[in-house]
């Protein structure tokens, strides 16, 4: 077993191990006296983990009730924050008691929001069974939903009581699904460490992935625990994020998975980091030939005009400027502001 503290505002484990969801229960209770916990899932895990889940808790004195919802990203809205907030008023869920986020990124920050939102905070945990939620999106407490008009635009920081990561839980995800989760490894390589993004070269990542979760995960923490609210170094973590996320709108979020957006973002930009001497020679073919080992898309259906112009409103902007992570060279990176109406002349000339 492998263990990673995170030492945020409430400190708590992030623990790693095979078949470590048989044993939820015993790792809940450590952290939680709570009489009741809700097991929140969607339609594709709770059928094949939340049994075992279920069981756990029950063994270690929790009362369970399971709130399902149907799996998909358009799922993330404030309408299902809603019938879960209705679960948790039928089921007499207090203060005390504690949610329990079994599945994807879309599960834990909707789980995670309802907890932080619910009689003004309740606990959760979150158990991430894909792998860009075990590498990324439960560790460091941002939680959320969508609107009509753009992802993530609601939400709190809520840190988790304790995450449960269970490597035997990707056996059962869709390739699509692994690739997802590795564009947002291969960005911890890039800019942060060299060490990780060689073994992505040398080594195959579905052999080493206890390694990859744990380094990304150490990478993540070290990041959250200097800047727990995001409002400076965090956004280091946005690198590749700024034209990813203008990919997956010009896409219509579909076609494209994130990680995949975030991966082709990072190339794009390194090119053109790279043509202007910001970044060393060779970074973005290095990155290219990662792309192409894990199946990944190498080249944008849109040109790059359209990826620019398709920036605007991006949710990281701040000011009259978009932040900008570029890389010096693998494992180095640091942030670069550039006025809106500076960005064509900047990437397109
Ligand atoms: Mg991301």
């Amino acid at each position: 077993m492998k263990t990673i503290e995170l030492k945020t505002g409430r400190p708590y484990n992030i623990f790693i191990e095979h078949g470590i969801i048989k044993d939820t229960g015993k790792y809940v209770r450590q952290v939680s006296s709570a009489l009741r916990a809700v097991i929140v899932s969607d339609s594709n895990v709770a059928p094949i983990y939340s049994p075992a889940v279920k069981a756990s808790l029950e063994e270690n004195g929790f009362e369970t009730s399971l709130f399902v919802f149907e799996a998909g990203e358009e799922r993330k809205r404030l309408s299902t924050i809603e019938k879960m907030y209705d679960h948790f008023f039928e089921h007499n869920i207090t203060r005390t008691d504690i949610i329990v986020a079994l599945g994807g990124g879309v599960t834990g920050d909707m789980a995670g929001f309802a907890a932080a939102s619910y009689l003004r905070g309740i606990d959760f945990v979150q158990i991430p069974t894909t792998l860009l939620s075990q590498v990324d999106s439960s560790v460091g407490g941002k939680t959320g939903v969508d609107l009509p008009s753009g992802k993530n635009l609601v939400g709190a920081f809520w840190q988790p009581r304790v995450v449960l990561i269970d490597p035997d839980t990707l056996s059962t995800l869709p390739g699509h699904f692994f690739n997802d989760g590795m564009g947002e490894v291969i960005k911890y390589g890039c800019i942060k460490s060299r060490a990780l993004f060689e073994r992505l070269e040398k080594e195959n990542a579905g052999d080493i992935i206890d390694d990859i979760i744990y380094e990304s995960v150490c990478i993540k923490r070290d990041v959250v625990e200097h800047d727990e609210r995001d409002t400076g170094d965090r956004a280091i973590l946005n690198f590749g994020h700024t034209f990813g996320h203008a990919l997956e709108k010009l896409h219509n979020y579909s076609g494209i998975t994130h990680g995949e957006a975030v991966a082709l973002g990072a190339l794009i930009l390194t090119r053109i980091t790279e043509e202007k001497g910001i970044t060393e020679a060779g970074t973005s073919r290095r990155i290219l030939a990662l792309l192409e080992k894990y199946n990944m898309p190498t080249a944008a259906d849109f040109s790059l005009s359209e990826i620019v112009a398709a920036t605007r409103g991006d949710k990281k902007s701040s000011g009259k400027g978009l932040n900008f992570i570029f890389l010096r060279e693998l494992g180095t990176c640091f942030i670069n502001k550039i006025p809106t109406d500076k960005l064509s002349e900047f990437f397109c000339v």
